[in-house]
């Protein structure tokens, strides 16, 4: 069954031409998905979104990590609006911010103190400063093509930013102990911290899972020389692991930013960090109009209790290998060569011989338009509310798409 045509959609963004920059911008601009891919939507649920033009979607994208148990789950929901009935953006903080504070010390292991903030970016930018306070040095090491958000500091585009800006970092190739011993090398006496993702998820690239032996590395160099090691959980916070993802291999960061799932879609991030770290913490101003709004806290409250009651990682686990090992039958039996990486709650599937990834925008609109929304380049994300039933229909879809991709030539 395919889709209507995206009418209304196609008015929102001639209108939106006209009054938002580009007609969109970040990383939702559909302006870089393959045609098809609609720009707007006007309700999720679920698993599910509708577009303007009525039409119904699998959702694998997730809203790029904030909904992890489910667009508007009952219970999330139940307690933002119980809490907005009672006061959200106030002059202080409502009581369930200690709550909430307490509830992260109780889940993230290396923590004894937490800060919130309100995007991933606030949260990557504060552990820096606060890594420099603490140490009274320069120099950040981070990988290449690790995403940590949009501040100059960090964004991947060049426009506006001064090399002042991205001054004082040295960049380092992710899993290659070598090239980050070398890093710190080159840091002299003058290293302030290593800031790494739990795994390599850089867009266009094949996901990579860390080698233990890489992240006990990071962890030995920041003792040797008293660094901070900085864990960039905001894209993996609750879907590897209900507390850090790096103690099963035995590592424990310094600091670590949250952000995108930690209240299912309600705007907050965090700063989770260690005792040693407790004063240059405190030291460091970090504030903003809204980073003391009760209703997202109240909202995570309930999503970091869902999730660790629900075992929300061992279901996206389970639902993302049976998505994964259907995929890869289809596309052998089409003879097409699909390369699946990450963790399969995580899913990232880029086509072999694909440069220009006409493959992929192919396969991944093929999808679209029979209601199922995959990325073509980007990582996916599962959520709790995909049931066995939506990976049955999905792999119905993809078997179509695959079908139409072998049929076209490409
Ligand atoms: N770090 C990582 C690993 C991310 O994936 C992102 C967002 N994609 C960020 C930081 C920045 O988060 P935000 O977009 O909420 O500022």
């Amino acid at each position: 069954m395919s889709k209507t045509m995206l009418t209304q959609d196609h008015e929102l963004r001639e209108r939106a031409a006209k009054v938002i920059p580009g007609g969109m911008y970040g990383h939702q601009n559909a302006a870089a998905l393959p045609n098809g891919f609609p720009q707007f939507f006007t309700r999720a649920e679920g698993c599910r979104l509708w577009d303007g033009d009525g039409n119904e979607y699998i959702d694998y994208v997730c809203g790029f990590g904030p909904n992890l148990l489910g667009y508007r789950h009952p219970e999330v929901e139940r307690a933002a609006s119980e809490q907005a009935a009672r006061g959200d953006c106030m002059t202080g903080p409502a009581p369930c911010m200690v709550e909430l504070a307490e509830r992260f010390v109780d889940m993230v292991e290396h923590a004894s103190w937490t800060l919130f903030c309100k995007n991933g970016t606030d949260a990557t930018t504060w552990c820096v400063t606060i890594a420099r306070a603490h140490t009274g040095k320069r120099k950040l090491l981070r990988a290449r093509g690790a995403y940590h958000g949009s501040a100059p500091w960090c964004t991947p585009r060049p426009d506006g930013v001064l090399s002042e800006d991205r001054e004082h970092q040295i960049i380092f190739e992710y899993n290659d102990v070598a090239s980050l011993e070398a890093a710190v090398d080159a840091a002299g006496e003058d290293l302030a911290a290593i800031l790494v993702s739990p795994l390599r998820q850089d867009a266009f690239r094949d996901l990579e899972l860390p080698e233990p032996v890489f992240a006990r590395r990071a962890r030995e160099l920041c003792n040797r020389t008293s660094a901070v090691l900085i864990l960039d959980e905001v894209r993996t916070g609750l879907r590897l692991a209900h507390g850090c993802s790096w103690e099963t291999l035995g590592v424990r960061p310094d600091l670590s930013a949250w952000g995108k799932a930690i209240a299912n879609g309600h705007p907050l991030s965090a700063v989770a960090g260690s005792e040693p770290l407790r004063d240059a913490a405190r030291r460091v101003y970090g504030t903003g109009s809204f980073w003391f709004a009760a209703v997202p806290m109240a909202a995570s409250l309930a999503t970091l209790e869902i999730a660790r009651r629900d075992t929300t990682v061992g279901h996206v686990r389970k639902l993302g290998e049976k998505l994964r090992k259907g995929i890869a039958a289809q596309a052998t039996s089409h003879g097409l060569a699909v390369r699946q990486t990450g963790p399969s709650q995580m899913p990232m599937i880029l086509f072999d011989d694909d440069p220009e990834r006409a493959r992929g925008n192919f396969w991944t609109s093929e999808a679209v338009k029979r209601g199922v929304y995959l990325h073509p380049w980007h990582n996916m994300f599962l959520c709790a509310a995909h049931s066995e039933a939506d990976i049955v229909r999905t792999l119905e879809v993809t078997e179509e798409a695959f079908a139409a991709l072998s049929k076209s030539g490409l």
